[in-house]
């Protein structure tokens, strides 16, 4: 098997490389991400492997398929940026990682929360100068406090579980909830009624797109502090960064935004940004962004790269893998 390596990242070479070298997998890494234009960088290869910003839309499956790539390997659980629909009617498989640490991205989420509330970021800048004031710092107790989490899966249970660590009272809502655990669940309504600190946990489908809105914000509880680190476009931004402004928001840490791929992964320090709701969110005191790096563990990336290429090694020898999105 041929492989074109998308998007590469030299913490994802540093895990991959030595992995498909002993499966025998033959593999080009590229820094570009697939788009119709750098497709070419896949002719004469078997599969592509892409990342959660690859559009891989119908034009790239349309020259994917006259290249005759036969695999379309997602190094990610989400995989919202693939038309796997046309991939599969193209005759070309489509196989993705769904689980490798939700561990990873649960606490990921909660050390947002911490940062956020205790003003940890801003305290470590102070504190490198020398300035050791503590005004402006005061946090709150999460013990007590109601956390309302959307979405119940892998991520949604262990941040549950972190949050009663921490004697918080947990609300949840999922569209189709564990049947016989003792996941408190409730409606969403109620947890825009009641909950301190909202978690986001589900996929982004055509369903939950833009799920936080303007209407639901008019909904939520003063204060309340928005935590996602699942799928940006499961919240308007600019309707966030309305009710940011507003102060009906009292926070919001973002691990993804809407329109991320054209920024997160990449330095762009030196470029001035056009995306003004970004801007605006990053500038405001009670927003932290972190650039989709929840799932960046070392534990999460061996269990990646050791998925990735047993998804590759089962199409290449003809089996069915578990791990296909059809
Ligand atoms: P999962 O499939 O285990 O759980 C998703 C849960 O959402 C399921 O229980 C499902 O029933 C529920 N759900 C589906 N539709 C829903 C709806 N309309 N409303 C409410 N709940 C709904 O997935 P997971 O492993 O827990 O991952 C959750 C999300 O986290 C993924 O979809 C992915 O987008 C995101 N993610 C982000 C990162 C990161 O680095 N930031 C890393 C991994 C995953």
């Amino acid at each position: 098997m041929r492989l074109a390596f998308f998007d590469t990242k030299p913490y994802d070479r540093e895990v991959f490389e030595p992995l498909l070298k002993a499966s025998g997998i033959e593999t080009i890494f590229y820094d570009t991400r697939i788009c119709q234009d750098d497709c070419i960088l896949a002719s004469g290869c078997d599969a592509v492997c892409v990342f959660v910003n690859d559009e891989v839309d119908r034009k790239v499956i349309d020259t994917l398929a006259e290249y005759k790539v036969k695999v379309i390997a997602l190094r990610c659980a989400g995989f919202n940026n693939v038309d796997y629909k046309y991939a599969n009617s193209k005759g070309i498989k489509v196989v993705r990682v769904p689980a490798y640490s939700p561990y990873a991205v649960a606490e990921h989420a909660m050390a947002l929360l911490q940062t956020l509330n205790r003003k940890i970021h801003k305290a470590y800048i102070r504190t490198r100068d020398f300035n050791f004031s503590l005004n402006g710092l005061t946090g709150f107790d999460l013990h007590g406090k109601t956390v309302g989490v959307i979405g119940t899966g892998k991520i949604g249970r262990v941040f549950i579980d972190i949050c009663k660590g921490y004697g918080m009272k947990v609300l949840a809502y999922d569209k189709f909830p564990a049947e016989g655990s003792d996941i408190n669940y409730t409606s969403l309504e109620e947890i825009y009624k009641e909950a301190d600190i909202i978690s986001f946990h589900c996929p982004l489908t055509e369903e939950t797109l833009h799920m936080f809105n303007r209407g639901t914000i008019n909904r939520v509880k003063d204060g309340v502090v928005i935590i996602n680190t699942s799928r940006g476009a499961l919240i308007d931004a600019e309707a966030l960064l309305l009710g940011i402004r507003s102060r009906k928001i009292g926070g919001a840490c973002l691990d993804v935004y809407e329109e991320e791929a054209e920024y997160f992964y990449e330095d762009r320090s030196g470029n001035i940004i056009d995306d003004d709701t970004l801007s605006r969110l990053i500038s405001m005191p009670n927003v932290i962004v972190t650039s989709h790096q929840a799932f960046l563990t070392k534990e999460a990336l061996g269990n990646i790269a050791a998925t990735t290429v047993e998804n590759l090694l089962a199409i290449a020898s003809g089996k069915e893998s578990a791990n296909e999105v059809v």
